[in-house]
């Protein structure tokens, strides 16, 4: 995709023109590859263009197209300072993560275990696809969620 793209809702940009959908509607917003693990990687604490393509290991232009099209949808808001933050469109979209994660460690689960684990913060209970806390019974919001490194990264990762 040019850059000149970003901004337009051209028909030759969208990825599915005929689709009358609100899953291809959001997956036009958030569905090129990379996109949503630039998400991902901005609920984690990453903010920077640098911190973004270490994460990544993505070229540097389509990170940028990327960023872009995030900033251009309302997804990411893109500071003076110079770094990308959620806005509360895109914290919104902490629950169809979550749900992709749960789905992953179902169907195509690591060997070791889990990469990482959803708690619920203060309480320490695992949370499931369901948004429930498995410790206490409780529904909990995507804010009381704690994401730690599970058994699948942290064989790998230092830290
Ligand atoms: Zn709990």
């Amino acid at each position: 995709m040019q850059l000149e793209g970003l901004d337009s809702k051209s028909m030759l940009d969208r990825i599915y023109p005929g689709q009358v959908c609100s899953i291809a509607r959001s997956l036009e917003a958030v569905g090129e590859r990379w996109s949503l693990l630039i998400v991902r990687d901005a609920f984690l604490g990453s903010s920077r263009f640098s911190e973004f393509q270490r994460s990544l290991g993505i070229a540097r232009n389509v990170l940028t197209q990327r960023l872009g099209h995030l900033v251009a949808e309302g997804v990411l808001e893109h500071r003076e300072d110079g770094a990308y933050v959620l806005t509360r469109k895109g914290r919104e979209l902490a629950p169809a993560l979550h749900q992709l994660m749960k789905w992953g460690d179902r169907h195509y689960p690591l060997p070791e275990g889990p990469p990482r684990l959803t708690l619920h913060r203060g309480c320490g209970g695992r949370v499931e696809g369901d948004m429930v806390c498995e410790r206490c019974g409780e529904h909990v919001r995507s804010g009381e969620i704690e994401v730690t490194l599970g058994p699948g990264l942290a064989s790998t990762a230092a830290g």
